[in-house]
C-alpha cells in the first residue's frame, strides 16, 4: 500500500489549486485522488447557456491540469479509515495519508425532486449545472418565441447557485432583442427573501427583474415538477402549481456525498463537519476540507477557494509546527450578467455582510468591464495561476 505525506480527495478546483499551492510551498510527496474524468472550469458553463461560450473553452483532461510533482491516484474514493489514516479506493485498494484532505464537491440530489430526472431525461427541464445540457439551454432559448418558462435558484449548499441567475438574464435579454420577450411569461423562484437574500445586491436585481417582466416566487422551493403535464409545484408561503410551463430550468438540489456520512455535520446536507475557520476536522485529527464539499458556513464558490486554499496550506504547516492556525473569514462571490454585456459581483462573508475586495469602485455595480473580465480574464486566471498555486488576490 503506497503513504504519501498528504492525500488529497478530488481534482476540481479545490484539489488541484490546493496540491499546486502545498507544492509551491515545499511540501516533498503530495498525492490526488481523483478518476480520470474531464476538468471543467465550471464558471463558464452559464456562458454556454447564454449563448457566450463553448463546451471545449471550459474543458481539460486532468492531466493536464494535475501538478507535475504530483501523485495522481486515478481511482475514486469511497471511504476513510481514520484510525488507520488510510482512504479506501473504489478499485479496493488503500492509501496512506499523514494529512488528508476532501475535496470531492457535491453531487446533484435529483431525486429530492420528484419527477425532475424524468423531466431533464425527457430535455424539458434543463440547467446549465449539469455541464453536458449547458448548450441544450441556450438551443431551448433561441427556439421559444412564446410561452412560459421557470428559472430557478438551488437551495445551499450549492456550487454557487446564485450565478443561476445569468441564464435568466441572457435569455431575456435574447428575447428582448428578438422582440418577443414580452410574450415569454418569465418565473423566477428562489429559495431566499427578495432574490439572493442579500440587501446590498437585491435591490438591483429587483429592479432588473420587474423591467423585464419576471415574476418572482421568493423564500420557495421546488417540490416536484411534471413534465407530461408541463407543471411546477412550489413548496414556500403560498403552496402553487404552475401550469403550462413550456422549459423548466431547474437547477437540482445538492448534497454531500455518501461514503463521507461519518465525517460529516449533521444537518449540512452531508458537508464535512470541519471548523469553518481553520478547515480543520471538529473530531477527527489530520483531516480537513475545503470547497463545495467542506460544511464552511458560507455558500460555495470558486472565488472563495483562492483565500481558502491559501489558508488550509499555511495551516498544514502550521499544525505540524504547533503554530496557531489561520483563520478563513468566509468570503465567498456571486457573479450575475445582468444583459449581455454588463455584471454585477455580489461579494460577502459568511455573515452576509458585503466584503468588497476593492475600495475604489463599486462592483456590486453592473459594469461592461467587469463581465470582460469574468468571461475572458477569469478562465485565463482559472487555468494559467489559480490551478498553479499562484495567489491572486
Ligand atoms: C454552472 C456553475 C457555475 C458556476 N459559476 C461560478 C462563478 O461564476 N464563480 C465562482 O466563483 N464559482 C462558480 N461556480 C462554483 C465553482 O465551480 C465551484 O465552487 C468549484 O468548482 C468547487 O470546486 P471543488 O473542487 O470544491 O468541487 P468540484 O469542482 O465539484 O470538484 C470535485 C472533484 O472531485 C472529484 N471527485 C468527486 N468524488 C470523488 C471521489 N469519491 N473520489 C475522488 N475524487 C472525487 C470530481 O471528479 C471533481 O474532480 C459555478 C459552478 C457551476 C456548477
Amino acid at each position: 500500500m503506497a503513504r504519501h505525506d498528504v492525500v488529497i480527495i478530488g481534482a476540481g478546483n479545490a484539489g488541484i489549486s490546493l496540491a499546486a499551492r502545498l507544492l509551491r510551498v515545499g511540501a516533498k510527496d503530495v498525492a490526488v485522488v481523483s478518476p480520470d474524468r474531464p476538468h471543467l472550469f465550471r464558471p463558464l458553463l452559464n456562458y454556454v447557456a447564454g449563448g457566450q461560450a463553448t463546451l471545449s473553452e471550459l474543458t481539460r483532461s486532468t492531466a493536464a491540469v494535475m501538478p507535475a510533482d504530483c501523485t495522481w491516484v486515478r481511482d475514486r474514493a469511497v471511504a476513510v479509515h481514520t484510525d488507520e489514516r488510510e482512504v479506501e479506493l473504489a478499485g479496493g485498494d488503500r492509501v496512506g495519508y499523514q494529512d488528508l484532505v476532501l475535496a470531492p464537491g457535491l453531487e446533484e440530489d435529483l431525486g429530492a425532486v420528484p419527477g425532475l430526472a424524468e423531466a431533464m431525461t425527457a430535455g424539458w427541464s434543463l440547467t446549465a449545472h449539469v455541464a453536458s445540457q449547458a448548450p441544450a439551454v441556450w438551443d431551448a432559448v433561441e427556439q421559444m418565441t412564446r410561452g412560459r418558462v421557470v428559472f430557478t435558484l438551488p437551495p445551499e449548499p450549492s456550487p454557487c447557485g446564485g450565478t443561476a441567475l445569468k441564464p435568466l438574464f441572457l435569455a431575456c435579454d435574447r428575447w428582448r432583442r428578438r422582440g418577443v420577450l414580452s410574450d415569454v411569461d418569465v418565473h423566477l423562484i428562489t429559495p431566499f427573501a427578495g432574490v439572493l437574500g442579500l440587501p446590498f445586491v437585491d435591490h438591483r436585481l429587483e429592479a432588473r427583474l420587474r423591467e423585464l417582466g419576471v415574476t418572482v416566487h421568493q423564500e420557495a422551493r421546488v417540490a416536484s415538477v411534471d413534465h407530461q403535464e408541463r407543471a411546477v409545484t412550489l413548496d414556500g408561503p403560498a403552496a402553487t402549481v404552475l401550469h403550462d410551463v413550456d422549459r423548466a430550468f431547474v437547477v437540482p438540489p445538492y448534497r454531500g456525498q455518501d461514503w463521507l456520512a461519518p465525517l460529516a455535520r449533521t444537518g449540512a446536507s452531508g458537508q464535512v463537519d470541519v471548523d469553518p475557520e481553520t478547515m480543520a476536522h471538529r473530531s477527527v485529527p489530520r483531516v480537513w476540507s475545503l470547497g463545495d464539499a467542506a460544511a464552511l458556513d458560507t455558500r460555495p464558490s470558486g472565488g472563495a477557494l483562492r483565500q481558502q486554499v491559501e489558508v488550509l496550506a499555511d495551516n498544514i504547516a502550521r499544525h505540524r509546527l504547533d503554530q496557531p492556525l489561520r483563520r478563513y473569514n468566509g468570503y465567498t462571490i456571486i457573479p450575475i450578467t445582468i444583459d449581455r454585456h454588463r455584471l454585477l459581483l455580489a461579494e460577502f462573508d459568511r455573515t452576509g455582510a458585503q466584503a468588497p475586495t476593492t475600495g475604489l469602485v463599486d462592483l456590486s455595480v453592473p459594469r461592461r468591464a467587469l463581465w470582460l473580465f469574468d468571461r475572458y480574464v477569469e478562465p485565463v486566471l482559472y487555468f494559467r495561476a489559480l490551478l498553479r498555486g499562484l495567489l491572486i488576490p
